[in-house]
């Protein structure tokens, strides 16, 4: 058995940074930025009015100066003349600046009598001119490796960047083995349960960026398993679910060795997840997980959140360990490193459910913590300030 951490590290020594493809800017949302891209222009790409106002000579600007209206700049028609002195362009947001002006009255401190204006109102310090390049100035970048979040998108968009460049998705293909398992939807025999951790993993990496696909559920015959694992041809990252225990019939490793994977190790001292095992099958990394739909949603989140990450090429790879008070008293751990569901109340203290059990998929979905229990963690008391992760 080893612990979480070298586990993490073996499987990140099992997938790499994938390449690079080209991507319609609508179409880049939450997608990772593979490579730098700079501004191709000033933005704003001339000084504008951020107001509703006139246009006039700065040195001008004072209450009860008069003013000539000599013409109009609106956003897209710039005003082509000149602003002379005693002179004034109406003009609105966005419009370029007109030659000779300084400073736009915003029109609320203004008196318009015909083509005669007059300042009636305290106009202020700031001349309500947004500069060219105040926002950004062509050739500036966005840094990558970055998770494009929707202000980022914008931001390309206002540097004309129509293509992205983003880091291609991993194909990842999930495995459900066992003959007691049907699919959502249909009629399970009176011994069978329904399918549901390659659902939940599926969203789960799927939401990182992975593009994910069930195969069909394999029985737990050497056929069976091998015709699911033919299926898998191309992918990045195959994920078998159950059958890696050790019971007579857990198959999962015996048909992935006679296949060529190359076992890099088999159980971790965690607890639930204790049967893993990881490996390297051709161009693909292999994971089997354990079948307890808790185990295998908290080795989701532990492993394969961070090995799709690493393939995406993200900066921060691991989840954060963050730390609350306990809200209730804890005996010793054991041996293992213990995940326990938990939720964070109002008052900021950890709250770990009572029951357990890895099969419990309600208390996982109430959960929105992990505590995180070190392995031989001591007593804990009320208050001891514990670690845990956001599910
Ligand atoms: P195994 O690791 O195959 O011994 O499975 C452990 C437990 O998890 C058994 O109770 C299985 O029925 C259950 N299980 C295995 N795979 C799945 C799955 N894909 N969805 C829900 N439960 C499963
Ligand atoms: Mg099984």
């Amino acid at each position: 058995m080893i612990s979480v951490s070298d586990a993490l590290s073996h499987l990140l020594n099992l997938v790499s940074p994938l390449e690079a493809e080209m991507v319609p800017l609508a179409k880049a949302s939450s997608r990772v930025l593979a490579r730098d891209v700079t501004a191709r222009r000033d933005q704003p790409p001339f000084s504008a009015s951020a107001m509703d106002g006139y246009a006039v000579k700065g040195a001008e600007v004072e209450l009860h100066a008069m003013f000539k209206v000599i013409g109009e700049a609106a956003a897209g028609h710039r005003f082509d003349g000149v602003v002379g002195a005693g002179q004034a362009v109406r003009i609105f947001t966005g419009a370029p600046i007109p030659e000779g002006a300084g400073f736009v009255v915003i029109q609320e401190d203004v008196t318009r009598k015909g083509d005669l204006i007059t300042i009636t109102g305290e106009p202020g310090d700031g001349d309500n001119i947004r500069p060219r390049g105040g926002d950004f100035f062509d050739g500036e970048t966005v840094s990558a490796p970055c998770r494009l979040s929707p202000s980022d998108i914008a931001l390309l968009a206002a540097m004309n960047i129509a293509e992205v460049p983003v880091t291609r998705r991993p194909e990842i293909a999930l495995i459900s083995t066992g003959d007691e398992l049907v699919m959502p939807g249909s009629t399970p025999g009176p011994d069978q349960i329904i399918a549901s951790n390659t659902f939940g993993l599926k969203a789960l990496l799927e939401g990182l960026g992975a593009h994910v696909r069930i195969l069909p559920i394999a029985n737990d015959t050497l056929g069976s398993l091998k015709t699911a694992f033919s299926l898998t041809e191309g992918v990045d990252l195959v994920v078998t679910i159950g059958g890696a225990s050790v019971g007579d019939h857990d198959l999962v490793a015996d048909v992935a060795e006679s296949l060529g994977m190359e076992r890099s190790f088999y159980k971790v001292a965690m607890r639930p997840g204790k049967p893993l095992m990881a490996g390297r099958m051709g161009r693909a990394a292999m994971v089997g997980l354990p079948g307890n739909p808790v185990s295998a949603m908290v080795c989701g989140h532990i492993f394969l959140a961070p090995m799709i990450k690493k393939m995406l090429g993200e900066a921060h790879i691991q989840p954060a360990l963050l730390s609350a008070p306990l809200a209730t008293p804890l005996g010793p751990n054991g041996p293992r490193e213990h995940y326990m569901r938990a939720v964070l109340k109002q008052d900021g203290q950890i709250q770990p459910f009572d029951r357990q059990d890895s099969s419990l998929l309600s208390v996982l979905a109430q959960a929105d913590v992990l505590l995180v229990r070190p392995p031989h963690d001591k007593i804990r008391s009320i208050g001891d300030t514990v670690h845990y992760l956001r599910l």
